[in-house]
């Protein structure tokens, strides 16, 4: 058997017929940039956050840096975040000229709310909790030191579409949402796309101009802002697929409670507190054999991934940055333990099973 570690081919055989006859149709309006595609996208997606407002911008990357140039930040602000995440987390607030400021992170991946109270001065300006692997990280504690130190809390929500932490969903949870629907995202466009999500009249009505060049109407610019929007394609296909949210969320989890009963007593597998909803766009297990049983899974047609194998203080682009030369010892050592198995909804029962199996043989013969 062979199992690629995702397949988005098959992701898009259902709906294909309906996004052809969709770009068709598109094809004909001329419609390509923002428009009604994209409010009923952003409708749908604040309805599912539960938030007053979303704003679909390029990326997720473009998402986190208009956050935080919403609030304000920029040069010679610091902005904590964690050092094991997907990069943008971190080249984000570079790239708005501001300062990434690293806190290590806990067992369950998310940065420890402990470590960003060591990190805080009187330069920080806000935290990115990031939702590592779809697990919300731990908003109570976060929210708690970000009142406390007057900080503004924006959620990496790239990898959490749909999660929830006592009941609300990410990008609900801070001051500010960002989400990615690059392909291999949970929700995903078939190019890049991203999204932001906030209840703040103000800030919605400044992201409405900030993606698109700061301008307040035709011919007048307000300020100097990106060219960030959602192309109506890409929000069409999103309105279709979105449909299917709910059932791949049940899926993932459900293929996520095999893993954890079948394999759990080999490897280190995730665990889920009782006021935390995940979402598994990886799943991410822990062994000291990581290299071995990647080999074997590998000689068995199963692929699997490294989530991911440079931590961004690692990063030749970070070697300037101060805090990049800091120790991160959970996010060190949990580098050279960390296997990501597929998890996507279209895997087959079959496959799922012919997956434990081979990781039950590789630990018991
Ligand atoms: C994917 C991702 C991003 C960046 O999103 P893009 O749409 O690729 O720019 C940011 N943060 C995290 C945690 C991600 O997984």
């Amino acid at each position: 058997m062979k199992i690629p570690y995702i397949n988005l081919g098959l992701q898009h055989q259902k709906d294909k017929s309906d996004i052809l006859a969709k770009i068709s149709e598109l094809l004909d309006s001329g419609m390509f940039i923002l428009g009604d595609e994209v409010r009923q996208f952003e409708e749908s997606f604040a309805a599912l956050c539960q938030t007053k407002y979303a704003v679909g911008v390029a990326n997720g990357t473009d998402a986190l840096m208009l956050a935080m140039k919403s609030f304000g930040i920029g040069k010679g602000d610091e902005v904590i975040t964690a050092p094991n995440s997907y990069l943008a987390s971190a080249s984000s607030i570079e790239l708005i000229g501001a300062t990434a400021v690293f806190a290590d992170v806990r067992a369950d991946f998310n940065i420890d709310p402990s470590e960003i109270e060591k990190k805080i001065t009187n330069k920080t300006k806000a935290i990115i909790a990031v939702h590592l692997t779809g697990r919300p990280a731990d908003m109570d504690a976060i929210n708690k030191i970000a009142k406390k130190h007057n900080l503004h809390v924006i959620e990496d929500s790239a990898q959490a579409v749909g999660a929830k932490f006592n009941g609300i969903s990410t990008g609900n949870l801070g001051d500010i949402g960002c989400f990615s629907l690059h392909p291999l995202k949970n929700l995903a466009a078939i190019g890049d796309a991203g999204i932001i999500t906030t209840n703040d009249k103000k800030i919605y009505e400044w992201l409405l101009k900030a993606r698109t060049h700061g301008m307040k109407s035709r011919d007048e610019c307000e300020f100097w802002s990106l060219n960030s929007r959602l192309d109506a394609i890409q929000a069409a296909i999103l309105n279709i697929k979105f449909k299917n949210l709910e059932a791949w969320t049940i899926r993932r989890r459900e293929i996520a409670e095999k893993y954890i009963k079948a394999i759990g007593h080999f490897v280190q597998v995730p665990i889920e507190n009782e006021n935390e909803y995940s979402v598994y766009h990886t799943f991410i297990i822990q062994t000291k054999q990581r290299d071995d049983l990647m080999n074997y899974l590998a000689e068995h047609g199963i692929d699997s991934k490294i989530h991911y194998p440079i931590a961004i203080h690692q990063q030749e682009a970070a070697a300037y940055n101060k805090s990049a030369k800091e120790n991160y010892p959970i996010t060190n050592q949990q580098i050279s333990q960390i296997l990501t198995l597929p998890v996507y909804p279209e895997l087959s029962d079959e496959q799922v099973d012919y997956i434990i199996e081979t990781i039950q043989r590789f630990f018991t013969q």
